[in-house]
């Protein structure tokens, strides 16, 4: 008799391509399966999976599959378990929370407790806010914005704190290293890593200990990972420790679809895929199943002026479907509301879901409100979500410090939250004191507590707090749920929102009731206050995304791996999109292929909107935008005809080369991005021999100090060819119009 699973894998094979099949049945090997998007490369890794589990040739948890996403994770496990009947699907995770699950068993090889805390970029902004005030650096010299970037940009590519940061020597160079190893013992101390950090002490794990390798190379006998194309250097090291044993895994990735260079995604893994892995077997899948012919005709045409690809055929058996729609609106408002009645009458039609995409996350507001004032109902994807928000992460925080009282960052967040008469000043007294001693905040009070140093007031209020956190521990063999409610009971946070009696205090309220809620299902699952703390941390903003919703909107980068009937892709305008910065630092090409993702989002309907003007940080931008060069590049045969694209889009000359973003006269700070050791040495030495002032600094309003005219008010920066010119009225002498080059201003 035929084995039923193996007719199930023959009904799975029969919904395959050729080539699909191939990258399927080819169980032992690497293999590289290199494709466009659209081509079903995620559908291979789903039915290799239910392959290899229903022929046998491995047991579900000999598998690791790997997604970009817990929701992506959710939906191919839920996949799988389809394909497989009902059977359990193997481990299908993200990288980040695969190095919770090593790094849980084997913290201790890398120095840490078992029981570590995980801090999201939230508490690493605050720890860092609070290392620079404990240095004594000035937070507007040393934003924890730009901080937390640098350091990330240095461990993904893999530079440590011990480590000469940068080639540079200076003392901007010198204080950015010295709040980097504060930052590091800070953790360490507190028994806590960031989210790079989880991939690299696992990578440190699996390097200092082949045989812990080894164990989890042989566990693992199968690896697939989905969007290989995003991998960063740990994350690559991650996989050639996990195939140290054997060489079974199963890549698949479009080195056109790479966006997330920012993090230190390195597209170079994907390109030389075959030299790493010997013998690979490259598989390369050209028929597109998802998009109609023009939108794959735009997207393609768009990407392909890129000159860092290997490029590809894409073609699809569909209908060529409508032209796309180019939409040149007067501003931001009109855009909405085109996009908005778009969306009106495609849901009275029936048709759903819907996804607005954009550059950058302010530009949903606009969007949000033409929709709200249409009734149209529609989810925000890359707000703030529920585990973000602030009544949710304090509560996290208490069941950390209950749990480890030596987590700084959690304790820090509750301290004084609510009040309870425990003010800054007390607080850089139990930080000091901590630094100086080499110990945790929890440990420093016990001290401070025995010196005396301070007020009796605020040591009577240490002194409580102290004991409520003892409190809490005993609540800790309870269950979860329990623990919760106990804790934010006898902390007085319950207490302190309903005294508030406001309607946002009724829906924090609210918010808390929903996490006890969750607390009780996890405990009905058996799963302990860790799982519970690790489920918390490591949400991301797509885990918001919601599959039943009709209308969605959210960022490019959270589109990925994502499909809908209507897309608009909204914003396409020089400095916006592509972004400033990138045109300002001369890589275009990963906002290039940004856009390509965008665009190979839509199955039927594609959308490309942009606005001639749009306020920016209160301003108007001052001028018409330039349409995107992005647009110039879809061929004019693929867009409708007789919009008013047709009669005011004007090529730039040189793609618009000279072009200013509103962004960066607004005077704010022009954001760079750091991909690479190079890079993070390269702004660096930028700060080091600049001498002048950065962009913020002179920004109108400021004071500044001329060599010759002495102390003068910035009253407006400009930029032109020569570079920017600053307006500056000084006392007693009038108003100066000044280039920078020359007058060389400094900041007061
Ligand atoms: P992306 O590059 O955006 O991640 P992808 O290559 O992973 O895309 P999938 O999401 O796997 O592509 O597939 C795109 C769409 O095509 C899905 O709706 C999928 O069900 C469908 N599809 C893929 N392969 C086939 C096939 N052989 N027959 C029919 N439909 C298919
Ligand atoms: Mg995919």
């Amino acid at each position: 008799m035929a084995n039923p699973q193996s007719i199930l894998n023959r009904s799975c094979l029969a919904s395959l391509n050729s080539q699909q099949k191939e990258a399927v049945i080819r169980t032992t090997g690497p293999v590289l399966v290199l494709a466009g998007a659209g081509t079903g490369k995620t559908r291979t890794i789903t039915h290799k999976i239910a392959y290899l589990v229903g022929e046998g040739i491995s047991a579900s948890d000999g598998i690791l599959a790997v997604t970009f996403t817990n929701k992506a994770a959710e939906e191919m496990r839920a996949r799988v378990e389809q394909l497989l009947d009902g059977q359990d699907p193997p481990l299908v995770c993200t990288f980040h929370s695969f190095a919770v699950r090593v790094l849980r068993s084997h913290a201790p090889l890398v120095g840490f407790q078992s029981d570590f805390s995980i801090c999201d970029t939230d508490d690493q902004r605050k720890m860092l806010t609070q290392v620079c005030r404990d240095l004594g650096y000035r937070s507007d010299e040393l934003p924890a914005r730009m901080l937390q970037r640098l350091i990330s940009r240095a461990k993904n590519c893999r530079i440590g704190p011990e480590a000469q940061l940068t080639g540079e020597s200076g003392p901007f160079a010198e204080r950015i290293l010295k709040v980097f190893r504060s930052y590091q013992s800070l953790l360490k101390k507190s028994n806590a890593m960031d989210f790079d950090d989880l991939i690299g002490f696992t990578v440190k794990l699996f390097q200092e200990n082949r045989a812990v390798a080894e164990e989890f190379s042989h566990r693992f006998r199968h690896l697939l990972i989905d969007e290989y194309q995003d991998t960063n250097a740990p994350q690559y090291e991650l996989i050639r420790s996990l195939t140290c044993v054997h060489q079974n895994l199963t890549a698949v990735g479009d080195e056109d679809q790479s966006i997330y260079g920012f993090r230190g995604a390195d597209i170079e893994n994907i390109l030389r895929f075959e030299a790493d892995f010997p013998g690979a077997k490259v598989i390369k899948l050209e028929e597109n199943y998802r998009s109609t012919g023009r939108i794959l005709e735009a997207a393609t045409a768009v990407v392909s002026t890129n000159v860092r690809r290997k490029g590809k055929v894409l073609w699809t058996e569909g209908a060529p479907g409508d032209l796309i729609t180019v939409y040149v609106a007067e501003d931001a408002g009109e855009e909405a509301r085109f996009i908005a009645r778009q969306i009106y009458e495609r849901l009275s039609r029936g048709i759903h879901p819907l996804a607005v995409l954009y550059r950058t996350n302010f530009q949903s507001r606009q969007i949000e409100e033409a929709l709200r004032r249409l009734d149209i109902d529609y989810r925000l994807v890359g707000g703030v979500s529920f585990y973000n928000r602030k009544e949710v992460k304090d509560a996290i925080a208490y069941l950390r410090t209950a749990l480890n009282p030596s987590d700084d960052v959690a304790l820090t967040r509750i301290i004084n939250e609510p009040n309870r008469g425990i003010g800054q000043v007390t607080f850089d007294a139990l930080f000091q004191t901590a630094s100086l001693e080499g110990i945790s905040l929890w440990n420093a009070i016990e001290l401070v507590l025995q010196k005396q140093t301070l007020a009796a007031r605020s040591r009577a209020a240490l002194d409580r707090f102290r004991n409520l956190v003892f409190s809490c521990r005993k609540h800790l063999a309870l269950p979860l749920h329990l623990v919760l409610e106990k804790i934010l009971g006898s902390s007085g946070y319950l207490q302190a929102l309903q005294d508030q009696g406001s309607d946002e205090a009724h829906d924090r309220l609210l918010n808390l009731k929903e996490l006890v809620t969750v607390a009780e299902e996890h405990a009905a699952q058996g799963r302990t206050l860790l799982d519970f703390l690790d489920h918390a941390a490591l949400r991301s903003d797509l885990d918001d995304f919601d599959q039943n919703a009709r209308v969605t909107l959210m960022t490019l980068h959270n589109a990925k791996g994502l499909e809908f009937p209507v897309v608009f892709l909204a914003g396409c305008e020089e400095g916006l999109f592509p972004h400033g910065r990138s045109v300002a630092e001369g890589d275009v090409e990963e906002e290039r292929r940004l856009c390509y993702v965008g665009m190979t989002r839509a199955q039927k309907k594609l959308y490309l909107t942009y606005s001639r003007s749009r306020r920016l940080f209160g301003r108007d931008s001052g001028g018409i935008n330039e349409p995107s060069r992005f647009l110039h590049e879809v061929p004019e045969s693929l867009t409708e005809v007789g919009t008013r694209f047709g009669s005011n889009l004007q090529r730039p000359p040189g793609a618009a080369a000279g072009y200013t973003h509103p962004m960066r006269r607004s005077g704010s700070y022009p954001g760079k991005t750091y991909d690479s050791a190079e890079s993070v040495r390269r702004f660096l030495s930028e700060r080091e021999g600049a001498g002048k002032p950065s962009f913020s600094e002179i920004a109108a309003g400021a004071i500044v100090m001329h060599d010759d005219f002495g102390k003068g008010r910035v009253l407006k920066v400009e930029e032109g060819s020569q570079g920017l010119k600053v307006t500056v009225q000084f006392p007693g002498l009038g108003i100066k119009k000044l280039l920078q080059s020359y007058a060389r201003l400094r900041a007061v």
